[in-house]
């Protein structure tokens, strides 16, 4: 689950992190409001988006040359104008894909000058076991690109998580960020709030991309992202209080209310499968024969009926969908649930487009007789590589 910059800020606070001071602003009024509050004369107004690259983003109704979503303002008055041209409008970043998104929430911060632009980040390394940072001098700008053409300017440090948090962790960081005099300590502060934050709130992902060095010398978070672990969140009911469903897919927040793990995508095959490992060799293997998946979807292993006539109503509500492929290795999976659910969803939503399904595993017979009787124009599959060619090739012709 992701949650918005000032939401992340007032997170780290909390943990002791520096952040400058702001207020949340849903319109032009509330925004003038909050800038009155705000010591001043330098004001930054934030889009608040799910998605990063907002200062370089372009609002989809305001002419090319306009300010993106992050500027600065150096009156209250332009703070309302500002205000005015973001709220309401469309902010396409290089994350949002060309559909952008709407802008409803601005944070309105106390400006910052900075002296120097860096990147931190932290995540759970699966691969040593721990947390580690991710640190460059290079920060504020697109680390992708950092990563890419110079990565020798990226240093990862890990925390050993026997041991807990420990300030030489923090020095190395300061080290590698070029840090100096007070703000050695500062970082080695910094890096253990953060640590903190990330373990006790079960974050999955923390990027600060600036971190900062402010003209007067000290460090401040200027920028804050933050992804938990959604298996978490059972125990952070303060976090799920932070959820904004805007910004989300409207058949993600349907899905969870089934408890299905589907995740949309931007392709044309709407997938139900049981099981995320052949879930996923699905989606590779509608790509393999030329088309894109729409979504990933695992049904699980105990699904009712009522699951999968959810997940099925979910696949066809998606636009984009030109063909669907069931895809079901029945093993605590049951042929003939899946075949139910399949005809119960196809009954009230109706089929407007192909259909193959293989079924294979238990009940595998008493599901493809209930398919077959029902009438319904399904293309059988005999298995995975059968199932995506006749996919394919039923949304070509
Ligand atoms: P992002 O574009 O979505 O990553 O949004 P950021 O919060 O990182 O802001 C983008 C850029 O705006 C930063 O890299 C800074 O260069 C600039 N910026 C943000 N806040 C301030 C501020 O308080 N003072 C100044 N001078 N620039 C800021
Ligand atoms: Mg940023």
């Amino acid at each position: 689950m992701n949650i918005h910059e000032y939401q992340a800020k007032a997170v780290l606070k909390e943990f002791g992190a520096p952040v400058s001071l702001g207020l949340p602003a849903f319109t032009v009024e509330e925004a003038i409001a909050a800038a009155k509050q705000l010591p001043g004369p330098l004001y930054v107004v934030k889009s608040q988006i799910h998605a990063g690259g907002r200062g370089k983003g372009k609002f989809k109704e305001l002419p090319a040359d306009a300010k993106g979503g992050v500027r600065l303002a150096f009156s209250i008055d332009e703070v309302g104008a500002h205000a005015k041209e973001m709220l309401g409008n469309t902010l396409v970043t290089v994350q949002t894909g060309p559909t952008g998104k709407q802008v409803n929430r601005l944070y309105i911060e106390d400006g910052s000058d900075i002296a120097r632009e860096l990147y931190l980040s932290a995540l759970v390394d699966r691969e040593t076991g721990s947390i580690g940072f991710v640190v460059s001098t290079e920060g504020g700008v697109d680390i992708e690109t950092v990563a890419h053409n110079t990565p020798e300017k990226i240093h990862t440090f890990h925390v050993d998580p026997a041991a807990g948090y420990q300030a030489y962790v923090g020095r190395n960081i300061a080290y590698a960020l070029k840090l100096e005099g007070a703000q050695i300590k500062q970082c080695v502060k910094l890096v253990g709030d953060l640590y903190r934050a990330f373990v006790e709130k079960d974050m999955a992902m923390l990027e600060v991309n600036p971190l900062i060095v402010t003209k007067q010398g000290d460090l401040k978070v200027l920028d804050a992202k933050v992804n938990f672990d959604s298996n978490s969140l059972y125990r952070h009911p303060e976090i799920v209080a932070l959820r904004d469903e805007s910004e989300e897919d409207a058949k993600e927040i349907e899905a969870s209310k089934y408890d299905l793990a589907y995740i949309a995508l931007d392709g044309t095959i709407g997938c139900m499968v049981n099981g995320a490992g052949l879930a996923m060799a699905t989606l590779d293997i509608i790509q393999l024969y030329g088309e894109t998946p729409a979504n990933f979807l695992d049904v699980g292993g105990g699904a009712s009926e009522e699951k999968v006539t959810a997940a099925f109503k979910i696949i066809t509500s998606d636009p984009q969908v030109k063909g669907i492929l069931v895809n079901i290795f029945g093993g605590i999976m049951k042929c003939d649930i899946i075949a139910r659910g399949v005809l119960a969803a196809v009954k009230t939503v109706g089929l407007t487009v192909p259909l193959v399904v293989r079924l294979t595993g238990t009940n595998e017979e008493l599901g493809r007789q209930i398919i077959r009787e029902s009438g319904l124009n399904v293309i059988p599959a005999n298995d995975l590589d059968d199932a995506a060619q006749k996919i394919v090739a039923a949304i070509k012709a």
